[in-house]
């Protein structure tokens, strides 16, 4: 422990940070996501922070400009955590704690400012509120469920998890042991596994983020497979890969489950009259309300042309017709107030039945109800 030498893993850390802040827009190129986006200017806020930090010893502690690169070092580190989180949040969803995580990175250069003619209050501080910081970040990571589901959430997770605990432990020894760590470069044991454990963070925090950019690429690319770009619900394909065991797990636990097949009414004839653009934006306001009124698990799909399909798991025949007369009339105001003409569709209405062994059966059973619904007149539910 002694053969490492505090001075020279901090200026270690800085230059590896600095070459991968400069470097990485390079390696990541130009089209990045909002993600990696704040990623990487989490990285190169962080090299901010050191330099200010190293910078600010070349004056006398009670010097102003000592005062004033020490507490711009602060705000970065603050700033990095919070772009950090926000690189999360883009990846992974919402996360827990924002407001707190925004209270803390506000709060903890303030009391930095006001604390700095005491060591032991200012280092205390600052390292307690960081490694509160840092502590939400590791859990940023993992909870709750994520979208992205790859191994280097982990990795970060355990990174940012040793960074708190260590940062912390050297919160309470320039709280409470002031000679034992007079300066940020002290050779105390405690300091020297923080500094190895920043480096390590930096390196496998750096790889955990290139490699979350590209399960971001594969599932956008895994997207456009499955998912409609006008409307944004599944396609075809979306529908039969998340329809089908949505089929099969109300088979086997013998749950209600509910499919209702849709087609918009002369629909040929909004693209006659008021062009195809206005067909269009019908489309997309269509998918827009089917997904306003659906709930988590719903299987929403635009089957084709004009053609929608939803399967309701957990559904029985008098909450199905709820659901369609809530998209009926929520359609009727929303058309007129969003594209100025309204529109109708008509509809077929099925369940499962106990004799159903598959999910082709009942679109089946929905298409012929829908045929109904279109020869009695259209703008009407057909339920068989
Ligand atoms: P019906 O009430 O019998 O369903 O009449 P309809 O006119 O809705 O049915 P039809 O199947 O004859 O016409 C569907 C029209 O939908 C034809 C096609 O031009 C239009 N369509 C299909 N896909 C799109 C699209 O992506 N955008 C636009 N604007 N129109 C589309
Ligand atoms: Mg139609
Ligand atoms: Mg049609």
């Amino acid at each position: 422990m002694t053969a490492l030498d505090p001075q020279t893993l901090l200026t270690l850390n800085v230059v590896n940070l600095l070459a991968l802040a400069i470097l990485l827009p390079f390696i990541m190129g130009q089209k990045l996501s909002s993600a990696a986006q704040a990623a990487r200017r989490s990285l190169i806020v962080h090299s901010g922070a050191w330099i200010a930090v190293i910078l600010s010893e070349l004056w006398p502690t009670n010097w102003w400009l000592n005062i004033s690169l020490s507490t711009v070092s602060m705000i970065c580190y603050s700033s990095c955590n919070w772009l950090l989180y926000q690189a999360l949040t883009n990846w992974l969803g919402e996360r827990p704690f924002r407001r707190p995580l925004i209270v803390l990175a506000i709060v903890m250069p303030i009391g930095y400012f006001l604390f700095f003619d005491t060591y032991a209050w200012r280092v205390g501080w600052a390292n307690l509120l960081i490694a509160i910081q840092v502590a939400i970040l590791a859990n940023a990571t993992l909870r709750p469920k994520t979208r992205l589901v790859g191994p280097w959430r982990y990795v970060l997770c355990l990174c940012l998890g040793s960074m708190s605990v260590f940062t912390l432990a050297r919160g309470v020894l320039g709280f409470f042991f002031e000679p034992l760590y007079p300066n940020f470069a002290a050779p105390h044991p405690i300091n020297l596994i923080s500094l190895v454990i920043a480096n390590i963070t930096m390196v496998l925090g750096s790889v955990s983020v290139l490699v979350a950019w590209r399960e971001e690429a594969e599932l956008q690319l895994r997207d456009l497979t499955v998912i409609d770009p006008l409307t944004g619900l599944l396609n075809r394909r979306g529908w039969s890969e998340q329809a089908t065991p949505a089929f099969s797990s109300s088979l086997r636990h013998q749950l209600p489950l509910a499919l209702l097949a849709l087609d918009l009414d002369f629909f040929k004839r909004i693209n006659d009259e008021r062009g195809h653009e206005a067909g269009d934006a019908a489309l997309r306001l269509f998918g827009e309300v089917l997904r306003q009124q659906a709930r988590t698990g719903d299987v929403l799909a635009r089957m084709g042309g004009e053609e929608f399909c939803v399967l309701l798991p957990l559904t029985d025949a008098e909450a199905a017709k709820a659901f369609e007369a809530r998209i009926r009339t929520t359609l009727e105001e929303a058309a007129v107030a969003r594209l100025g003409f309204s529109f109708s569709y008509s509809a077929g209405l099925t369940h499962r039945s106990a004799d159903d062994r598959d999910l082709e059966k009942l679109q089946l059973r929905a298409d012929e109800a829908l045929y109904l619904a279109k020869s009695e007149g259209r703008a009407r539910l057909v339920e068989r």
